[in-house]
């Protein structure tokens, strides 16, 4: 065994074999796995070998199409035969509610190219003859799709890898990790240690075991999963011998089974309601290629649903059930990337669908090993999107939860029960009695919107029961005054000697003086947006960063790989040690008065001023700028305080109108003012003059921060995409995001959010077109649920264009 190693990848199956190759691949070829027995020997070898590159999230799916079109090229290239069967595939449906999701899902992939059409039943019939048509209303046809050989697709990964200089070494197991003064880690096995500079976790059903060893706790749960085989079936013989091909692979919605052709059978397999976590604290190191015990009972009702969808099955014996276990993350996607606070260790676990999602992990990390950047928006499966709060008990409710809905719809407005409530603020029952409605991000219960007794979201694809109640919350806030609570967001203090040149050198934007804040893109050195944060300067070395509330840990890390090392600057996510509410609307100005002795008038307390002040008996830091594109006021407050300064607020407030008003009135508050979100209209794809932002970047600024050559360039080049809003003619439903945007009949652009804005009336989408086109008036539409709508260009905010009103 090698004794130094530039990266070694722990674990043999498809992800971590995927990985090395692309090391290799891309130039790194000191590159060695360690596989504690043979290859593919974890959740690997008994896979079902399924893939297809639909997938609700666009940014997975463009690495799902990646994978997909990858095997020709490593099994050309090792000469490994990895028995690839392009069968194409089908989702069907049997409700209408059901068709309507697969129109959002294909319109999703509309804009990426994805060439999925629809079906009628008896279309579907035809080309799958074992389905009952009057069973179903509509189907979504996939031309890519297919399965292949799990061995033989994780030895050609493996075979590529060494022919280009990677090492394997079989039967050696990691049993610790333990980093060495200069970053680098000693990889202690069975048969001996490697010094490596850099060490991938790809150790599938014991990935967990292997963040144990050094102080993880990774969210990551396997999962008992079976599918059947039948015996050979007439109907799939007589179908290959007339049509002269395979059956295609068909995902049954509503009966929660998926099946595909195997030999002259079939293979039928189930997401069960009744799902049973494997190991659930430890999984045993002595577990191998063996099977777990087949429970026919568990599956019976999914399968039940299945056979009578299928009726040939009823007549099919059934010749073997496999049950093996693989691991699954809390939401189901993968847990990519460099692990926060430590050094040169990167995840690459609870890949759950190896098949079709291994290729895109390889690349995505391979990239950022070597290049500092995954090179594409992989957020969905950064393993930086779970904080501290994903504990092994939150993880298995999530995780149970996620499997046993791996079939079933989500709606846009649908808030999922499991390991909830988990964070609360001290307001969290006060809420409560007024009639929130929650949802969770980032573990905390954050209100949605204020129901009338008797009233609860009914979930759906359109407009529902919140419409006309988050209506009143929106108008009471332009019209009056509004109070939300604004916990959820991020925040960070930022403090010492060297905190402002360091602020300086990772934001885009100028540092405001000490008393004022500013609006903060961050780049990343491609000059793309890696954050959108509030500055506030509280003092000469006392920093108030605010930001999105889920990117806490994406950007604690970037933030820490990016401190000095002298120890002049300090910087800690306050999490909920800094709680707030938020007042806004035309009365907000005078419900502040009544808080505090000081004089908050125009003059004194100016647009983004930023003051530490009581209010009432409450020592509290209120910045004055509002999310609503209204005058408002951001108030901040230790938690102790909060409870006290929400009564205050609403007993001051009750003589001007105030009213709750919970996110959903906010979204309908901030689209009227064409206000990006973090997630939605900024991302790490877009650049900031593309993203609207780009009077906030200091081009001019002394300070060399980072992203400043690339987005010098996309000012002199324009970059290529302009972020537009649109307002449609709708009956019944409203944007949510990723519809395509026409122009002249063709897709050009996607929706990134949008929403109905209540207090003008009208339905909004905000998105991206190419900047050629981005000014035309007249040629748009928008697909929402299968309709195309004709869309208009809104060239200015519905809700004061000047922002005299925020800043007046
Ligand atoms: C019944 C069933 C059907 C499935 N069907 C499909 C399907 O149709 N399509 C699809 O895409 N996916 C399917 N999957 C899921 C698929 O199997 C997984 O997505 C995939 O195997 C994950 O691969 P991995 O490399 O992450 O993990 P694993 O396959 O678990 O590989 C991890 C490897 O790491 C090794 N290892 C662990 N710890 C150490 C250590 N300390 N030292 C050295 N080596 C170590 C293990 O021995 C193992 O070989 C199915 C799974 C099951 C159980």
């Amino acid at each position: 065994m090698k004794s130094h190693a530039r990266v070694v990848v722990i674990g043999g199956g498809v992800v971590g074999c995927s990985i090395l190759y692309h090391l290799t691949k891309f130039g790194w070829t000191d590159v060695v796995l360690l596989e504690r027995s043979e290859l593919t020997s974890g959740s690997t070898w008994h896979a079902a070998g399924g893939m297809h590159t639909i997938n609700g999230d666009p940014n997975v799916a463009k690495l799902q199409k990646y994978t997909v079109e990858l095997y020709k090229e490593i099994e050309e290239y090792s000469g490994q035969d990895i028995g690839l069967h392009m069968t194409s595939g089908m989702m069907l449906a049997a409700t209408k509610e059901r068709f309507d999701w697969m129109k959002s899902i294909l319109a999703k992939g509309r804009y990426m190219g994805l060439e999925a059409e629809l079906l009628t039943p008896k279309e579907a019939h035809d080309l799958m003859p074992l389905l009952d048509p009057d069973q179903f209303v509509g189907a979504v046809f996939d031309p890519v799709e297919g399965h292949l050989d799990p061995y033989g697709t994780t030895h050609a990964y493996a075979k590529s890898a060494k022919k280009n200089g990677a090492e394997i070494y079989l039967h050696t197991k990691v049993e610790d990790l333990v980093q060495r003064e200069d970053g680098s880690w000693r990889v202690i096995t069975n048969q001996g240690e490697i010094i490596a500079e850099h060490v991938v976790n790809a150790a599938g059903l014991w990935a967990r075991e292997v963040g144990r060893m050094v102080g993880l706790e990774l969210p990551v749960l396997a999962m008992e999963h079976m599918y059947l085989i039948t015996e050979d079936m007439p109907e799939v013989i007589e179908f290959n011998q007339t049509r002269g091909k395979e059956l295609m692979h068909c995902v049954d919605f509503d009966g929660e089974i998926y099946l595909r052709q195997e030999r002259n059978g079939m293979l039928m397999g189930t997401y069960e309601k009744a799902c049973r976590p494997w190991s659930p604290v430890t999984t045993p190191w002595d577990f191998g290629h063996e099977l777990l015990a087949e429970d026919i009972d568990r599956i019976s009702p999914e399968l039940e649903v299945g056979f009578r969808h299928f009726p040939a099955f009823n007549r099919a014996g059934i010749k073997k059930v496999i049950n093996g276990p693989f691991t699954f993350s809390p939401d189901g996607n993968p847990l990519v990337g460099p692990v926060r606070g430590l050094r040169n260790f990167w995840s690459a676990c609870a890949v759950m669908a190896g098949f079709s999602q291994g290729g895109g992990v390889g690349l995505a990390l391979a990239n950022w090993m070597i290049d500092g950047d995954p090179g594409f928006d992989v957020f969905a499966m950064d393993v930086a999107r779970y904080g501290d709060f994903a504990t092994l008990a939150y993880t298995n409710a999530k995780v149970r939860e996620n499997y046993s809905r791996r079939f079933s719809i989500r709606y846009p407005n649908e808030e999922l029960p499991a390991a909830r409530p988990l964070l609360t603020t001290p307001i969290y029952d006060r809420l409560k009695a007024a009639g929130a409605v929650f949802g969770a991000s980032y573990g905390l219960e954050t209100p949605l919107w204020f129901a009338p007794a008797g009233v609860e979201d009914h979930f759906s694809w359109r407009r529902s029961t919140d419409f006309d109640t988050v209506g009143d919350e929106a108008r009471a806030v332009r019209a009056a005054v509004g109070l939300m609570e604004t916990s959820g967001f991020a925040k960070y203090e930022i403090k010492g000697a060297g905190a402002e040149a360091w602020l300086d050198g990772m934001l885009a934007c100028r540092i405001p003086a000490v008393g004022r804040m500013s609006l903060a893109p961050m780049l990343k050195d491609d000059g793309k947006l890696i954050g959108d944060f509030t500055l506030a300067k509280l003092g000469e070395q006392d920093f108030l960063l605010i930001g999105s509330g889920i990117a806490e840990d994406y950007h604690m890390r970037w933030f820490e790989a990016h401190l000095p090392e002298n120890g002049s600057v300090s910087i800690r996510p306050l999490k909920l040690e800094l709680v707030g509410l938020s007042i806004a609307g035309p009365k907000a100005r005078d419900v502040l008065a009544a808080l505090t002795h000081l004089d908050v008038g125009d003059k004194a307390f100016a647009f983004m001023d930023i003051r530490r002040m009581n209010l009432g008996m409450a020592p509290a830091i209120v910045g004055r700028v509002s999310y609503t594109g209204d005058v408002g006021y951001e108030i901040w407050m230790k938690p102790e305080y909060q409870r006290y300064l929400f009564d205050l607020i609403l007993e001051k407030g009750a003589a001007f109108g105030i009213r709750l008003f919970g996110l959903r009135a906010l979204n309908a508050l901030r689209v009227e003012k064409s206000f990006g979100s973090w997630s939605r209209e900024f991302r790490p794809l877009y650049g900031p003059l593309e993203a609207g932002l780009g009077r906030f970047v200091a081009l001019g600024k002394p300070a060399d921060f980072i992203g400043k050559a690339a987005a010098m360039r996309e000012k002199a080049e324009g970059g290529q995409l302009r972020l537009r809003t649109f307002l449609l003619e709708t009956r019944d439903a409203d944007v949510i995001g990723d519809e395509p945007i026409y122009f002249d009949g063709a897709v050009r652009g996607w929706v990134t959010s949008g929403g109905y804005a209540h207090a003008s009336g009208v339905s909004v989408a905000l998105g991206y077109v190419p900047k050629e086109i981005a000014d035309e008036e007249a040629g748009w539409a928008i697909e929402l649920l299968g309709e195309i709508l004709p869309a208009r260009l809104q060239p200015y905010p519905l809700f004061d264009a000047n922002g005299e009103r925020m800043r007046g």
